[in-house]
């Protein structure tokens, strides 16, 4: 297996839950390390630039409104097979399917604010980094 870097959101519903802490854990004890970490206010041109892929959905306006209401983490995660690793750590996008101990299990609230993002290949990985990333920011 090789080393991969995912690109992770910790979303507002959880930061205004003081969940950050909880969330890296999680991270953290499955072998996850933050490379590059910031707490940012999404504009509205970042967050519909982010989630163009999803223009077209019906919750896509409800879906940028939650993503700008409040600040997020913005995070770059290192590990073994990092970007499947993620997304096994975050659980299902609903969380009512979530499995036991996931991110979304525990925390999320609801489909739309449920808590974390994760890329879901490595390609996406790569664009998203950048998106919020410069290389510089990025200190292992
Ligand atoms: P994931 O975040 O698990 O990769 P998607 O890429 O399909 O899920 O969707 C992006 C985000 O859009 C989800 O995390 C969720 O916040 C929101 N979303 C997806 N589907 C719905 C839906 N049916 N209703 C409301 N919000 C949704
Ligand atoms: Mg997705």
């Amino acid at each position: 297996m090789a080393i991969e870097r995912t690109f992770s959101i910790i979303k507002p519903d959880a930061v205004r839950r003081n969940l950050i802490g909880k969330i890296v854990a999680k991270f953290e004890e499955n072998g996850l390390r933050p490379v590059a970490m910031k707490k940012i206010k999404m504009t509205r041109a970042q967050a519909e630039g982010f989630y163009a892929v999803h223009k077209e959905r019906p919750f896509f306006g409800e879906l940028v409104e939650q993503m700008i209401a409040s600040p997020v983490v913005v995070q770059v995660l290192e590990g073994e097979n990092a970007v499947l690793k993620n997304r096994e750590i975050m659980g299902a996008t609903n969380p009512a399917n979530a499995a036991e101990g996931t991110i979304r299990k525990l925390f999320a609230l609801n489909m739309g604010e449920n808590s974390v993002h994760g890329s879901d290949s490595p390609e996406n990985a790569a664009i998203e980094i950048k998106f919020f990333f410069t290389d510089d920011e990025i200190v292992g």
